[in-house]
């Protein structure tokens, strides 16, 4: 079964001034385990309401989505997806290592085991020896990868990111990019990137989703060339 699938979706934004905004409108979208999807599309053509709504931050105004065969609610409550917002959110007074073991802290697992697992997620992302500092003592490209790090710390199939590295600069991002790359294919997750740039969208996914800025429909999908095996 498809990790996520959504049928005739829709969301209308309620207003102040009595003109809702259509974010979604009648999309249709299956994603397979295993992809690397990424969302683009103009600013406003609906990209993140639609993650927020694979990971129950918003509730559709119409038709059908599952995510992992439940709705998001349940996908939610079980912790079976990891998210990433566009700005580090990592908890100031906390510890790098902290931060990663928060997520674990919540579910109850025990401190022995949240320890090894914050440390195994941020060497997965190139942090080790990083555990002990402060979110302010790392670059914001660091912030944003200890952020992947707790996202994967509860060991989700589906990843689900936000124009992760969307504050940063080129050369940051590239890295960034070929980082995520490598560990999509060494851990086979199914991963939704929001991104509004074309050449990110290229190197990283397998599936193009292309969005309208007429609001929120799919415009097409695009099947990359070259399926990337993993390694
Ligand atoms: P994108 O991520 O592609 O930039 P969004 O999903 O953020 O697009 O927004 C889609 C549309 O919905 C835009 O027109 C935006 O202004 C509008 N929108 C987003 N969030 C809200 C909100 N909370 N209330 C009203 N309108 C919103
Ligand atoms: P955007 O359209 O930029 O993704 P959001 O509404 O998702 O807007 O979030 C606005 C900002 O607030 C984001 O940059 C994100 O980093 C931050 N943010 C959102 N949710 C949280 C959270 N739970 N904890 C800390 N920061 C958050």
């Amino acid at each position: 079964a498809p990790i996520v699938e959504a049928r005739s979706l829709s969301l209308v934004y309620p207003t102040a001034d009595n003109r809702p905004v259509t974010a979604l409108s009648e999309v249709d979208l299956t994603i397979a385990r295993g992809d690397f999807v990424s969302l683009i599309g103009p600013s406003g053509c609906g990209k993140t309401t639609l993650l927020r709504v694979i990971a129950d931050l918003e509730q559709p105004t119409g038709g059908r989505i599952t995510v992992e065969g439940l709705t998001p609610e349940q996908a939610r409550l079980k912790r079976l997806y990891g998210y990433v917002f566009q700005a580090p959110a990592l908890y100031p007074w906390r510890t790098v290592e902290r931060n990663v073991m928060l997520p674990l802290e919540i579910m109850g697992i025990p401190r022995a085991e949240r320890q090894a697992r914050a440390r195994e997620e941020l060497q997965r992302v190139g942090l080790s020896g990083f555990e002990r500092k402060f979110p302010w003592q790392l670059s914001g490209g660091m912030q944003q990868r200890a952020s992947i790090a707790r996202a994967l710390a509860l060991k989700p199939d589906l990843l689900l990111m936000d124009e992760p590295f969307g504050a940063l600069d080129e050369i940051t991002r590239d890295h960034l990019n070929l980082h995520l790359t490598q560990l999509w294919r060494s851990t086979g997750k199914t991963c939704v990137f929001v991104t509004h740039s074309i050449a990110e969208a290229v190197f990283l996914s397998t599936r193009i989703v292309v969005m309208s800025p007429r609001p929120g429909r799919i415009l097409d999908v695009i099947d990359c060339d070259l399926p990337r095996e993993r390694t």
